[in-house]
């Protein structure tokens, strides 16, 4: 199941960043800022009781007649076409406004139906705050204060009956084999790599129901080994060459990031690296996948600007030491192969579980080797690790104290485990417990 997109928009001030900050707030700074690309619209995911969804704040529905800005306007209509639920915003202290007027006239051109929400009820009778709202037409309305956090659980108790009940379970997991996500900005090549990657193997494509927010997965075999490449670029869905390629779109860029086992990030090496590419790469980590980069249109670039883009690499992106980088051509398949590597040793060390006594044991040399610190008069104590999942691997350490660890300590531990386990290709969450 593609999980549900809620969108909020609303004029500047109405309390939509502080609506997505506590819809999004139980994953720390997942949010996916791709500016430039979507101006400042912000992504991010939002869990509820076992469910998740993702929230965008559009921020491009400004009501403001005077300067809106209409490529922001139909930025923000597309992530409003993208959602299955769009919540429009108005603040209870500021009253009606021509602006809200604005927005709704816009939805309704739209045709979207949207829930209305009125922010900021606190302090004051929240059906007297809510009154001269419901001029605007909407049978849907929800009185909520986003700062306070009142309102936000039953509002999306009632958006989501459904997928409230029932715990979300892997979905992803009905296909076969390692699942491949092939994910970038526009015009990067993923198209050209996707179509290399898939080689000359017959496929059979099974179109997902749903929009063209959706991925196409498209299972195959290569050397007796079974894939499921995610196609975000909607290469198999189009019927002839002809036709237009798909919107980019980033719902389901992060879609197949989190159903992939593997993400290959394609970047235009001719561009070097832009922000977007950053802002890919770390929703790639904070979603716990494998990553693979593939620095691709490296044909027929100058040695100096090879040089160049290695050195951009090295600088900037020090923190994924642990991913295999390629430079490649997609267009002519040279260095296509070796990504095929890079993937599974990335879905093996994502994949492999390891006992507790051999987790426990590299702990162990570790505090040999290096002592934990003294905090507070008492030196932290590191008794054992287990592993307490995959896909990220997930290494639990137990002992004492063990949360004053200081991060050069934690990533002493995180480097040696690496090393030690040969683990590549994949971030690793470490989790520490106390207790006796
Ligand atoms: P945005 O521009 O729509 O994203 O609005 P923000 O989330 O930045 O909020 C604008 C201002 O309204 C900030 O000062 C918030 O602290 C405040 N605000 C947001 N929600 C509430 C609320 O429920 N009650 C009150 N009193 N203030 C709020
Ligand atoms: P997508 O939007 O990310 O799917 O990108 P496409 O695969 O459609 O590629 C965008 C453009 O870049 C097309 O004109 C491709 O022919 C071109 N392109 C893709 N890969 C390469 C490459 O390795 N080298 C060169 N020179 N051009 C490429």
């Amino acid at each position: 199941m593609p999980r549900p997109v809620i969108a909020l928009v609303g004029r500047p001030n109405v309390g939509k960043s502080t609506l997505f900050n506590q819809m999004t707030r139980t994953r720390d700074a997942l949010v996916a800022d791709f500016s430039g690309l979507t101006r400042d619209r912000k992504y991010g995911e939002g869990r509820y009781e076992g469910h998740r969804f993702i929230v965008i704040d559009t921020g491009g529905l400004s009501g403001d007649d005077a300067g809106l800005d209409a490529e922001m306007a139909r930025q923000s209509l597309q992530a409003v076409d993208e959602a299955d639920q769009v919540l429009f915003l108005v603040d209870g202290r500021a009253g009606l406004t021509a602006g809200d007027h604005l927005i709704a006239e816009q939805l309704r051109r739209h045709g979207k139906p949207a829930h209305l929400v009125v922010n900021k009820t606190d302090g004051q009778d929240p059906e007297m705050a809510a009154a001269e709202f419901y001029e605007l037409g909407y049978e849907s309305v929800f009185l909520i204060a986003a700062s306070h956090n009142r309102g936000v659980r039953s509002m999306l108790e009632s958006l989501f009956p459904d997928m409230l009940e029932e715990p979300e379970e892997d979905e992803a997991d009905k296909w076969p084999g390692i699942r491949i996500g092939v994910v970038g900005r526009p015009n990067v090549g993923k198209s050209t790599l996707t179509n290399r990657l898939l080689g000359e193997e017959r496929v059979v494509v099974y179109d997902l129901p749903g929009t063209t927010r959706d991925s196409i997965y498209i299972p195959y075999e290569r050397h007796g080994e079974e894939y499921t490449l995610i196609d975000t670029a909607g290469v198999r869905r189009r019927k002839n060459v002809n036709e237009a390629v798909e919107k980019f779109s980033i719902i389901k860029t992060l879609q197949a990031v989190e159903d992939a086992h593997v993400v290959v990030v394609v970047v235009d090496a001719r561009d070097g690296l832009v922000d977007q590419d950053l802002h890919l790469i770390g929703f790639v980590l904070e979603a716990g996948r494998s990553l693979v980069l593939a620095f691709n249109k490296w044909d027929g670039m100058s040695v100096e600007d090879r040089e160049s883009v290695k050195r951009e690499v090295d600088r900037r992106l020090p923190f994924v030491g642990f991913a295999d980088k390629h430079y490649i051509s997609a267009l002519h398949g040279s260095g296509v192969g070796l990504l095929y590597d890079s993937i599974h040793e990335a879905y093996d060390s994502a994949m492999t579980k390891w006992p507790t006594r051999r987790l426990t044991e590299i702990l162990l040399g570790a505090v040999q080797q290096h002592q934990p610190p003294v905090v507070r008069g008492r030196r932290v104590k590191l008794r054992y690790a287990h592993q307490g999942g995959s896909n990220p691997p997930r290494i639990v350490v137990h002992g004492n104290q063990v949360e004053s660890l200081p991060d050069a300590y934690r990533r002493f531990l995180e480097n040696t485990f690496r090393k030690v386990l040969d683990i590549w290709g994949t971030p690793i969450r470490f989790e520490f417990r106390s207790g006796e």
